[in-house]
């Protein structure tokens, strides 16, 4: 809007017909401090000012609208007498925004000049508005940087509060973070934890899998620098999203040094234990045999009763010890396979048998699916029965309401797979992945179903002996299926 003050109300009459002729808003005074009090109460883009007023007159206005901050820098254009005030222009406001027009006005070069004005008002009026959105954007970048200040100190005070070695690298495996902890086994943070030099090397391991982008777990023995002594570690480097696809890695080591000694205390006990009873066991179950035999005649006797529940309980009590011994033997590496070629189709046979045999008080029926192996494959036979054994005993013991459980073999791409499919009590999903861990046993069904929890980690040790995998899946309530594959080799291609 534009301020036009003049003493005479035909001037301001005409001026403003002139400017609103052209679009421009305008608004008047007709005195001097009319003038002032308008200025400091609206916001006007120019002043046109008659010099020449009573009381009053245009300079002394200019001068204080020059000395006040909401004004000083409204642009004003006098209205002077030719010759006469011209000069006093030129000597007192040279500071610009101030302009003048002579009497009698010619419109056509105060519209120019209010023009002009107008224009470097929106120009300056751009100016501030690109400063002001460009202070709004440091100050909106600020805020984020301290929140992303504040959030990674809250991080890495949660990392120095957990009782792990913790850090953090980018996605490349430069290391940016160490906690304190850090220090007992490294003396400068640029520098991973020592290995034990009889272990493959953990980190040459991880950063050559850094670009997969999974999280990578590894039990490692790393070097204590105040005992001087390599402690058992679980390490496990996990991804973390970044905004914009990035991510970073977050490891932790978390002592296992304990747990491993007590497992090691354990795995010995069970060796122990398991040699000690298996040579007494030895000569009760052979006691036992002779002692069955020789009542072979007299079966209606009590004592021939007596003997056979003898028999039968050292075969149980034998097979428990058997999978102890199985386990010692895996954990002190010494699970030895003798493979050779096997007929398979006479061992499912046999496991099939002697698994119905052994529920003589159910009718368990086991139906074959597949085709049948007609060339001798290579294994070792008694461990694979076992297995098969293993599997099929599970699924007659875990689903006591249904009797029939199925067997099928399928071969493709080389490899042999083997499922039995009962229609038991299930696992929980939840449950799967540690079936086939040591003395792992389902809660809900240990305390119903016998067992030591070491069948299906045996069966997988053996299994992995051959190059296979084992593997399960299964619905509560309605069945479980394992299974093995293992790689075929048949008799011909040797
Ligand atoms: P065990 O039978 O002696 O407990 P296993 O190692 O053979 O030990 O099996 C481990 C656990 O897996 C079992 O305790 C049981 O909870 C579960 N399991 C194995 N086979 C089956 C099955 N066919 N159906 C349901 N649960 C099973």
């Amino acid at each position: 809007m534009i301020l036009i003050v003049d003493d005479i109300q035909e001037n301001i009459f005409s001026l403003k017909r002139l400017l609103e002729s052209k679009g421009y808003q305008t608004d008047s005074a007709p005195s001097g401090e009319e003038a002032l009090k308008l200025a400091i109460r609206n916001n006007y883009v120019l002043i046109i000012m008659d010099v020449q007023m009573p009381d009053m007159d245009g300079f002394e206005v200019a001068e204080t609208l020059k000395g006040l901050n909401r004004t000083k820098d409204i642009p004003i254009i006098f209205l002077t007498a030719v010759n006469r005030d011209k000069s006093f222009i030129a000597k007192g406001y040279q500071s610009g925004g101030i302009d003048y027009v002579t009497k009698p006005i010619d419109p056509e070069i105060l519209l120019l000049k209010v023009g002009t004005f107008y224009r470097l008002y929106e120009q300056n009026q751009m100016l501030i508005n690109t400063k002001e959105a460009l202070r709004h954007e440091v100050e909106v970048r600020k805020r984020a940087e301290q929140n992303l200040l504040n959030r990674s100190e809250y991080l890495q005070g949660i990392l120095e509060s957990i009782p792990q070695i913790a850090f953090t690298t980018d996605r490349s495996g430069t290391i940016e973070f160490t906690n304190q902890k850090w220090y007992d086994y490294s003396t400068s943070q640029t520098e991973f934890p020592q290995g034990w030099p009889g272990e493959s090397c953990y980190l040459a391991e991880w950063l050559g899998r850094t670009y997969v982008g999974e999280t990578y777990q590894r039990e490692v023995r790393i070097k204590n620098l105040i005992s001087d002594e390599f402690r058992y570690h679980l390490l496990r480097i996990t991804p973390v999203n970044l905004p914009g696809g990035e991510f970073n890695w977050v490891g932790t080591f978390t002592d296992i040094e304990d747990h491993k000694r007590i497992e090691k205390k354990k795995d010995a006990f069970i060796s122990i234990a398991s040699h000690e009873l298996k040579t007494p066991l030895t000569g009760i179950r052979a006691y036992a045999q002779l002692a069955e035999r020789s009542l072979k005649d007299s079966q209606d006797t009590k004592a021939y009763g007596f003997v056979k529940k003898t028999l039968e309980q050292s075969e149980r009590l034998n097979a428990l010890v058997t999978d102890l011994l199985d386990v010692a033997n895996i954990e002190e590496g010494r699970i030895k396979l003798r493979k050779k070629f096997f007929d398979l189709e006479k061992v499912i046979e046999n496991v099939c048998m002697g698994v119905v045999q052994s529920y003589p008080q159910r009718s368990v029926e086991i139906t074959r699916h597949g085709e049948p192996l007609k060339e001798k494959i290579l294994g070792d036979q008694i461990r694979i029965e076992q297995v098969l054994n293993n599997f099929l005993g599970n699924a007659v013991k875990y689903a006591p309401n249904h009797d029939r459980v199925e067997l099928s073999t399928e071969i493709s791409d080389g490899e042999l797979k083997i499922s039995v499919t009962d229609r038991g009590i299930g696992i929980p999903p939840e449950k799967l992945p540690y079936v086939f861990n040591k003395f792992y046993r389902v809660e809900e069904s240990s305390v119903k179903f016998q067992g030591l929890g070491l069948g299906l980690f045996i069966c997988q040790e053996i299994i992995q002996g051959h190059g296979g995998i084992c593997g399960v899946e299964s619905t509560p309530g309605l069945g479980s299926t394992f299974y093995f594959k293992i790689p075929l080799i048949y008799d011909n291609e040797q």
